[in-house]
């Protein structure tokens, strides 16, 4: 192996005098140029999601309700549940995170331990995992798989009374645990202090999706949101604030261009809202100033890192698709090229549909269930769809794209699937 190695060593100082060597290692020219150029981050990290601030500008009033409603543990009483809810990007997670902090904190404080634990439904999505998590918390060791999902919740409830006092469990992104898994984890958790003895436990249940009420049993929703919480999305002057805070950590004093916070905030406020969304602009306008060698970044870098996010969204979208899915993204762009018009209906897509699946030689599906991955694309936003009254002919679905035709394009081009249709 070390010769072999040494071998290769050999041949490439051969060809030193020549100026092939230098093509061999085009990495070290970018590293270098990075190291000496120019430079807009001081620290790129404060635009990631692993930071977390210290403080949170315009959820004073959430913060309140979490903190006035946990503090009960400090004099011994057992907090109410809590439920919030919110789309994602406003701060739910962070103010969360941020007043059992403060908590733990002032509990120390008092001379006792707060117990807490953390879980998050979008990866630990089902009864058993959620139960063996929330166990490894309490040091108690269960096998990732094996045994019934009821044995775990018993040696769940021993280990807390063992323990006894309080038990705050936060199930984040808890709308995902019941659309895979149903609701009975979440049953089983708000019954759980009629099984204890010696423990009380709280539960933090929080969705991303405002419409996770009307899923939940009845019970299981009173039980849960004993107080509610709603997170709004932030608007352009909330986000400006939020932005600005965390630039003065991120960069170099003098990078930022005036204009530039003003714009994220404003198209992150029409578009969307999220937090998230608009510090990821923030950072790939930074990233993209420093591509180009630039010392400031400004309205112009923004615009580009819109559309190269708008880009990897949609070719990450499309791409993770199922199969069918693609089919009919392919026939709505066949409908609409093709055929030159601003919108396809649902009949013509459904013809166009049967001849694309003749072409890739995949399964026909039923127009129902056509219809049903229409509305999925709506949802995520890659079309979007409007009903129409055609008087007596009834009523019909018109579908256009939500996204640059030529995005979809291209993500379909880099389909393995689909590709060969272009
Ligand atoms: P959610 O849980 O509602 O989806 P998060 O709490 O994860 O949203 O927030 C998304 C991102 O935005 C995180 O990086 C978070 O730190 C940041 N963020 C959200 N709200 C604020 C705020 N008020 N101040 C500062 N940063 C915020
Ligand atoms: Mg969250």
């Amino acid at each position: 192996m070390i010769e072999k190695k040494y071998g290769v060593v050999e041949l490439m100082a051969k060809s030193e005098d020549s100026d092939k060597v230098e093509e061999v290692d085009p990495l070290e020219a970018i590293f270098d140029e990075f190291l000496q150029g120019p430079r807009v981050f001081l620290r790129r990290d404060v635009l990631t999601d692993r930071f977390i601030p210290d403080k949170l500008p315009h959820r004073n009033e959430e913060i309140k309700v979490l903190g006035y409603t946990l503090a009960s543990v400090l004099r011994g009483a057992r907090p109410s549940n809590l439920f919030l809810y919110g789309k994602t990007g406003t701060g739910k997670t962070a103010a969360t995170k941020f007043v059992l902090n403060r908590l733990g904190e002032k509990a120390k404080d008092q001379g006792f331990e707060l117990r807490s634990a953390y879980v998050n439904c979008q990866t630990v999505d089902t009864n058993y995992r959620v139960f063996a998590e929330l166990c490894h918390h309490l040091n108690v060791q269960v096998p990732f798989t094996g045994l019934p999902s009821d044995e775990v919740f018993s040696r769940l409830c021993n280990a807390l009374d063992s323990k006894g006092g309080f038990f705050i469990i936060v199930l984040d992104e808890v709308d995902a645990l019941v659309k895979k898994s149903g609701s009975e984890t979440l049953y089983q958790l708000t019954r759980i202090n009629t099984v204890l003895k010696e423990a009380k436990v709280s539960l933090i249940g929080i969705s991303n999706d405002l419409k996770f009420k009307e899923y939940l049993d009845a019970r299981v929703l009173s039980s849960l949101s004993e107080e509610e919480v709603v997170f709004k999305p932030y608007n352009a002057v909330e986000l400006r604030d939020i932005l600005e805070e965390r630039a003065k950590m991120a960069f170099i004093e003098g990078a930022l261009e005036d204009g530039v916070i003003p714009l994220i905030a404003a198209i992150a406020a029409r578009e969307h809202g999220d937090a998230r969304r608009a510090i990821d602009l923030l950072r790939v306008s930074g990233e993209i100033a420093e591509r180009k060698g630039s010392t400031r970044i400004t309205t112009e870098h923004v615009k580009l890192a819109m559309d190269s996010i708008e880009r990897n969204t949609v070719k990450e979208v499309i791409n993770t698709l199922p199969l069918q899915s693609k089919v009919v993204i392919v026939s709505i762009y066949k409908g609409l090229h093709d055929r030159k018009g601003n919108v396809v209906s649902s009949g013509e897509l459904y013809e166009i549909y049967q001849d694309t699946c003749k072409e890739l030689h995949v399964d026909i599906l039923s127009q129902r269930r056509v219809s049903d991955l229409i509305n999925e694309l709506d949802t995520l936003g890659i079309i979007c769809t409007r009903v129409v009254s055609r008087g007596r002919y009834g009523r019909t679905k018109e579908i256009q794209f939500a996204v640059a035709e030529k995005l979809v394009l291209e993500a379909l081009k880099s389909d393995s699937l689909v590709s060969s249709l272009f």
